[in-house]
């Protein structure tokens, strides 16, 4: 009975499948009644948003049942990891709102310990040097339904794999030449207990450790041992990693005993449509020019989203909201644009520019009178406040509000027409100055004085309402308008395309000339979110060498694609 209503607390708490896994262990009192997960990143790219998914993950549920998170570079192929990943990686997740506090680690700080490890398998007749190449290690893997064969080199000696292994790191063969595997079982069903590679030799220098290693352990060599002497209790990882668990726990049990040991819990990766997740390929953008770096800002990375305006709660809530399963699944971006828009609506300034600039001379308003209106910084937030906004005879207003000959249901400016000027006041078009083309160049209207916003006559009724700036106070801005960055909804489905030849063409416009109310100007700090009202979201893009201000867009008010996409 007692038990029966632990689970259903737990079910009330809204627990899912991990956090109930680790929940159960802590009650159970196993590894001293300790939570301490990882995340371990490879510094081999920038972090993309699967990536986040794993960190709310691991450093949300240290969080929930006070525990600690260890950051943890699994650094251990030279070949491709880079200092530049590893101080990216820690400026993602900290933006993310996550902190290791004096638990950084790397995989390399273990080598001594996992040499050490190796060593004592070969003695106890657990691992051998095999001389064959990858190729004739791969053709003897057998299938899931027929065995494998043993190598040739796996009953040697423990003297002669000791004194190979020790020559092995101290640089006396080459690459490929040999490598030290595990003697476990080539007729296992599962397929990575076929003596799998525990250490191959790499004669690169290692951002850490320079040139003292020749030798470098494999992933599954290295990661759950890692684990263990970190002291992590559970290491939580993508479903991957299922067919290693057993792998994970059979090396692990090399260190391990009953008062501790780590656990291996594994959950769905994140993949998000229109957009690959694969570091390999996102490396490949980078290095061809495709796109303007890691952090483009139609890049899938964390540096990307940051630099195009997404702010970490909104991918803190998508990942609430897509939760942690079981069974793989392709998320739609669409989601993660809504928990974008929701919270850019709750924290970003109202503002106006004007996109597709067209002039309007107030005919009746005085020359060089200026007038200040005051503008409400954010309807959603009461503490948000107001800022003061010009207005004078010449205002931008968008070319498209305006119609010459407009169809019945159009209710913004046209010959004879009323709209409103949002905070100021009722305009009247009264005639429009074309150029020889017949395009309109200048657009005529009357204002009333008695409507101004705030005045008894601003209540009068008319249909439009339309954003505007000041022409003499204007400032120029260039927008940077961005889509998705793949035509595709899943690019990493279609096997027998070139990715790259799915990239989206349209996926950046580049709008120059927009105007801006001069209050966005003076606020242009990156990191701001600008609603420019009727337009989207915007936010000031990183800081350039020209002073040329420019403006990434986040995402559009509406989700104007999707409906695209449905026509
Ligand atoms: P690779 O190992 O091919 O370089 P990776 O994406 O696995 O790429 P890692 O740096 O090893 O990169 O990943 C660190 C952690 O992030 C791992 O625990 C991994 O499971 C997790 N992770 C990676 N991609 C995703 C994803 N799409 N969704 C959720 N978690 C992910
Ligand atoms: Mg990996």
């Amino acid at each position: 009975m007692a038990e029966k209503e632990t689970e259903e607390t737990n079910e009330s708490k809204g627990l899912n499948f991990v956090e109930q896994l680790v929940f159960d262990d802590l009650q159970a009192g196993k590894n001293g009644g300790r939570l301490n997960t990882r995340f371990p990143p490879e510094p081999n790219g920038y972090l993309h948003i699967g990536h986040a998914k794993a960190i709310c993950m691991d450093f949300g549920i240290a969080e929930k049942f006070g525990g600690t998170c260890n950051l943890r570079f699994d650094d251990t192929n030279p070949v491709k990891e880079d200092v530049e990943y590893v101080d990216s990686i820690r400026e993602d997740i900290h933006w993310l709102g996550f902190d290791w506090g004096d638990r950084e680690y790397y995989a390399s700080d273990y080598f001594p310990q996992l040499f050490d490890l190796a060593v004592r398998m070969i003695r106890e007749g657990k691992a051998y040097v095999d001389d064959q190449t990858s190729e004739q290690i791969a053709a003897q893997k057998g299938t899931p339904t027929e065995p494998g064969q043993e190598s040739p080199y796996r009953n040697r000696s423990v003297e002669e794999n000791l004194d190979l292994f020790e020559r092995m790191n101290k640089g006396e063969f080459e690459e490929g030449a040999r490598v030290l595997r595990a003697k476990i079982d080539m007729a296992s069903d599962n397929m990575h207990f076929r003596d799998p590679i525990m250490y191959r030799i790499i004669k690169h220098p290692h951002h850490r450790t320079g040139t003292k290693w020749n030798v470098y352990p494999m992933y599954d060599f290295a990661h759950g041992q890692s684990d263990y002497f970190e002291g992590v209790t559970h290491s939580i990882c993508t479903l991957e990693f299922v067919p290693h668990r057993p792998l994970y726990e059979y090396f692990v049990k090399e260190l391990a005993d009953e008062s501790y040991c780590p656990r291996q819990i594994e959950f769905n990766r994140l993949n998000l449509t229109y957009t690959v997740m694969s570091k390999r390929k996102l490396l490949q953008l980078v290095k061809e020019g495709l796109v303007d770096g890691w952090d483009d800002p139609r890049m899938p990375t964390i540096s990307g989203m940051r630099r195009r305006g997404y702010t970490p709660k909104s991918i803190r809530n998508f990942m609430d909201r897509i939760g942690y399963t079981k069974y793989e699944a392709l998320n739609s971006m669409s989601l993660l644009e809504h928990a974008v828009r929701e919270d850019l609506n709750a924290v970003s300034t109202r503002v106006m520019a004007v996109m597709n600039p067209v002039k309007v001379v107030i005919t009746n308003y005085p020359e060089d009178m200026v007038e200040t209106v005051s503008m409400e910084n954010n309807p959603e937030d009461s503490t948000a406040g107001s800022h003061e906004m010009p207005f004078s005879r010449e205002i931008y207003i968008e070319r498209d509000d305006f119609m010459e000959n407009p169809p019945k249901k159009f209710f913004r400016l046209a010959p004879d027409k009323e709209v409103r000027l949002k905070g100021a006041y009722i305009i009247k078009c009264t005639g429009v100055k074309k150029d020889a083309d017949g395009n309109v160049e200048e657009i005529y209207c009357t204002y009333d004085p008695d409507t101004r916003s705030g005045l008894p006559g601003s209540m009068r009724k008319v249909k439009g309402t339309l954003h505007w700036v000041s022409a003499r106070h204007a400032v120029d801005a260039t927008a940077r308008l961005y889509d998705r960055l793949f035509e595709v909804e899943n690019p990493a489905a279609e096997t027998d395309r070139d990715f790259r030849e799915m990239l989206n063409p349209d996926s950046l416009k580049i709008q120059e000339g927009i105007k801006l109310e001069p209050y966005i100007a003076q606020h242009a700090v990156p990191g701001t979110h600008f609603q420019f009202q009727r337009i989207g979201y915007f936010t000031p893009d990183k800081s350039s060498a020209s002073d040329a201000l420019v403006f990434n867009r986040t995402i559009a008010l509406k989700d104007s694609w999707e409906k695209e996409k449905n026509k």
